[in-house]
């Protein structure tokens, strides 16, 4: 059953500024790129919500039966600024700073990347390449562009050069609707200018000082490659010179995505993407998130509640349950009450999948599950709108309320695509997880093991180190160990 032929998808696609009916180049197989992680430091939940957004739209097209290639990169070496200052090498500079070696670094934040994302139910991608490990196809499509007369050499340095470029009527600036006025008005003050022809040039490969110590030898000399060059050189050897997707977050339109639209271009002479896609941003206090402004929150600090801007832990679940509720290409901004509510909104899902089991059907359906159903496929059909798709979940809320106190009634064969539709958009395609009969028993749990260190106690005061030392041992044989402080007995769980 292939549930895509009889869908309709509806995408926005970034280049040509509409949603537009999706067409994937090959019938059922889709290629899907999108930016990842530069990995010199953690995640902040910002990046987490862009990788969500993708888990998603990933997740749906596997639904609809699509075969998916899903290329998710590691950015793990190349300068990325334009210009050749090694102090602006984000590797080198956290290298120094926490005295480990550069791939220290890319080791330690990429090992981060993927627990973050494990704790978030994410689906890992089909291919995760490195750009340390593409370094040859990276200088391999350098030489080629300057073959065809789109990039020079300079200094031992590489840049593409854009007005060759526009001469041949390819028009760069395409995605981000820029002018060459305006960006030689934005680059004009940065360094490594004197090397370019003109100053939107972008650099392709960028010759290394002595101090550089993430350096490759090259036909140029010893060097490394510039960022946007990782992208086209993963994405063409993976998912070839034109592919269905490729995604990141808006503010990666420029200069990243325009200058990977001009490298595909200028090699293979096509369009290197069909659909171009850009998540909206999540802002903090209305800032957008980001470390370089110090405006952001790790993952793991939201879940562990060890901050200062929420009132207590929130689950993965949660977190994810709170992103969906916005439309990937909407700006959404976190707060403690968003939060809160996100946690009685999944508290409540949750309580209706259990419910569900308990309702029987019967002879006759006085709900139209079908028109509910075809809601739901429509509103994901409509470019991913999982904030519509939870508002129609909501209302299989209500009908399995209704159910429940017998005031609806729905026959088996209808109560079986019910249970099925609602759990699959819920588990299989938002990725939520029911973690709620998880956190009940966990406080049981800790309200058990908190009674007998008050029996324990009692039977120490007592004298009676028999049956403390049993208490103790017998919850260590368990797994519970119990910790003697000033402050009175803790326990962790291994
Ligand atoms: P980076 O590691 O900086 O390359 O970022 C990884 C991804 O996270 C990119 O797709 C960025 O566009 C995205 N991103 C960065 N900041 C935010 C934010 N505040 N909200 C959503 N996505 C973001
Ligand atoms: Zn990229």
């Amino acid at each position: 059953m292939h549930l895509y032929k009889n869908q309709s998808l509806k995408i926005y696609n970034s280049l040509s500024g509409e949603k537009e009916v999706f067409k994937p180049i090959h019938d059922g197989a889709i290629g899907m790129y999108v930016c990842g992680p530069t990995v010199y430091s953690n995640v902040h939940l910002g990046n987490v919500r862009t990788f969500m957004s993708f888990d998603v739209i990933y997740r749906y097209l596997l639904h609809l039966d699509y075969k998916v290639r899903y290329v998710r990169n590691i950015t793990d070496a190349g300068h990325l600024t334009d210009d050749g200052n090694v102090e602006n090498d984000r590797f080198v500079k956290q290298s120094k700073l926490e005295k480990l070696e550069p791939m220290e670094i890319v080791q330690k934040y990429s090992v981060d990347f993927r627990k973050v994302l494990d704790h978030f139910n994410f689906l890992p991608p089909t291919i995760e390449p490195t750009a340390t490990g593409h370094i040859i196809e990276q200088i391999e499509l350098t030489q080629k562009l300057i073959d065809l007369g789109f990039a020079y050499e300079s200094n031992g340095s590489v840049y593409f050069d854009v007005a060759a470029y526009n001469e041949k009527g390819l028009n760069y600036g395409e995605l981000s609707n820029r002018n060459i006025e305006e960006l030689f008005a934005n680059t004009r003050d940065l360094d490594g200018q004197a090397e370019k022809k003109n100053p939107q040039d972008f650099a392709l490969w960028k010759s290394a000082s002595p101090a550089h110590i993430m350096r490759w030898n090259s036909p140029w000399g010893d060097g490394f490659p510039g960022w946007h060059l990782e992208c086209t050189a993963m994405s063409t050897k993976y998912l070839g010179e034109t592919f269905d997707i490729h995604g990141g977050g808006m503010d990666l339109k420029f200069p990243h995505h325009e200058c990977e639209i001009a490298q595909g271009k200028a090699c293979n002479n096509v369009s290197p993407v069909n659909y171009w896609m850009h998540t909206n941003m999540l802002t903090m206090n209305g800032l957008r998130m980001s470390k370089s402004t110090g405006n952001y929150i790790l993952p793991m600090e939201l879940v562990s509640g060890q901050n200062t801007f929420f009132e207590k832990p929130f689950h993965p679940n949660i977190v994810r349950f709170c992103f969906l509720q916005a439309h990937y290409r909407s700006v959404l901004d976190i707060s403690n009450d968003a939060m809160l509510a996100s946690e009685k909104g999944f508290n409540r899902l949750m309580e209706a999948v259990k419910n569900l089991n308990e309702v029987t059907p019967q002879n006759q359906s006085s709900l139209d599950i079908s028109k509910w159903k075809k809601e739901c496929y429509d509103a994901m059909n409509d470019d991913f709108n999982s904030p519509i798709l939870i508002a129609h979940l909501f209302e299989g809320v209500r009908f399995v309320n209704l159910l429940k106190d017998g005031s609806a009634t729905l026959s088996a064969s209808d109560y079986t695509d019910f249970k099925t539709t609602f759990e699959t958009f819920i588990f299989d395609i938002l990725g939520l997880q029911n973690t709620k009969d998880n956190a009940e028993n966990a406080d049981k749990v800790q309200g058990l093991v908190n009674m007998l260190i008050e029996m324990r106690n009692l039977a120490r005061a007592n004298k009676d180190f028999a049956m403390s030392d049993l208490i103790r041992n017998q919850l260590l044989e368990l797994g519970i160990q119990l910790k003697d402080g000033k402050e009175g007995t803790s326990f962790s769980i291994q």
